[in-house]
């Protein structure tokens, strides 16, 4: 069942994984509108559910045990839906065991250290699942697109000269390898949101009054940078696409679809971990027989010795 369940998974987001070693060029190698079978949104919506559960159970299970963590990395074009995808993840969870962190602008404190040091403070711990709305991928596609940003990071000489994307690349990869070997395991999320549905979605903003608050003219500018965008983004995704932490190219076009795949690469990513309650020692669980004795002794007349076992000496629930 657990085989069964994991093979169906897989075999759902094996389109959008970014093989190891491949050369990316996103606008002919993956389709923003793909539904991968999934005809109707009904359908869909189904599995969405089935999703949702997944996590909740896998999240539990993380939790308890409390040995791997799981760090969620979301980079998208603007309006391509990561704040909904967000919310959409943290519906089914505990929100003690999950954290989310946005990045933004890096401040001046931010700039004066090395370019990864903002993230490695935002990390999740072991039991939870960290979400990074943006992440260090910024430093290899706004600070790219822009290269200004990187003149403002105070970078001695030195540090600037050769291929700073490459080595980025390279210093990202060494250090997610780090995080996995030591249980942090990574989900790399693109959501690919062609050019057409970021324009009915920016006009959206402007035609819908209560949706004006997210709309950014900032966001408009950067849509005139889309070619360049979109060669970082093939650049990244055929660089640091790697065994330990391969990227996802999930289909934004239609949100519900894109959800679906979000969740259940995350569910695939925990069902490998495979995380369980631990179960407790053979000389503690007689601790805890001893214990239920001395409390089902103390039951008033009338009352059920121990209402969970209906007097069973083994602890088992009847079934
Ligand atoms: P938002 O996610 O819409 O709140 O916007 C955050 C802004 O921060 C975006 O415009 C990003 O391009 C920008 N940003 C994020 N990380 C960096 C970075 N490392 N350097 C420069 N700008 C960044
Ligand atoms: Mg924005």
């Amino acid at each position: 069942m657990q085989d069964k369940r994991f093979k169906r998974v897989a075999e759902f987001i094996e389109p959008f994984r970014v093989k190891p070693g491949s050369k990316v060029t996103l606008a002919k190698d993956f389709d923003p509108s793909f539904k991968a079978g999934v005809s109707k949104k009904k359908d869909g919506v189904a599995l969405l559910a089935e999703g949702v559960r997944l996590l909740t159970e896998y999240q539990a299970r993380l939790a308890a045990q409390d040995s791997w963590g799981v760090l969620v990395v979301l980079q998208a074009l603007d309006a391509a839906g990561k704040d909904g995808t967000i919310r959409h993840m943290m519906s089914g969870v505990n929100p003690q065991g999950v954290s989310v962190h946005s990045f933004k602008v890096p401040s001046a404190e931010e700039l004066d250290h090395d370019f990864l040091w903002r993230f490695a403070r935002h990390l999740p711990a072991r039991g939870e699942i960290g979400i990074f709305n943006r992440s260090y991928y910024e430093e290899v596609l706004v600070v790219r697109v822009h290269p200004e940003n990187l003149d403002r990071q105070k970078l001695p000489k030195a540090a600037k000269k050769g291929d700073v994307w490459k080595r980025r690349y390279r210093e990202i990869n060494d250090w997610e390898r780090y995080l996995t070997d030591n249980g942090f395991r990574i989900v790399k999320l693109f959501l690919n949101l062609s050019r057409e549905e970021q324009r009915i979605r920016f006009l959206r903003r402007i035609d819908l009054a209560d949706h004006n608050w997210k709309f950014s003219t900032a966001d408009v500018e950067e849509r005139g940078y889309w070619d360049a965008y979109q060669r970082a983004f093939s650049d990244v995704l055929t660089h640091t696409s790697t065994e330990w932490a391969p990227w996802y190219v999930i289909p934004a076009d239609r949100k519900w679809f894109e959800r679906l795949a979000v969740g259940l690469v995350l569910a695939h990513t925990l069902l490998e971990i495979d995380p369980h309650f631990p179960k407790v020692s053979k000389q503690r669980r007689e601790v805890l027989l001893e214990v239920k004795h001395g409390l089902e002794a103390q039951a008033p007349a009338g009352a059920a010795r121990d209402p969970f076992t209906n007097g069973q000496q083994d602890g088992k629930a009847p079934a």
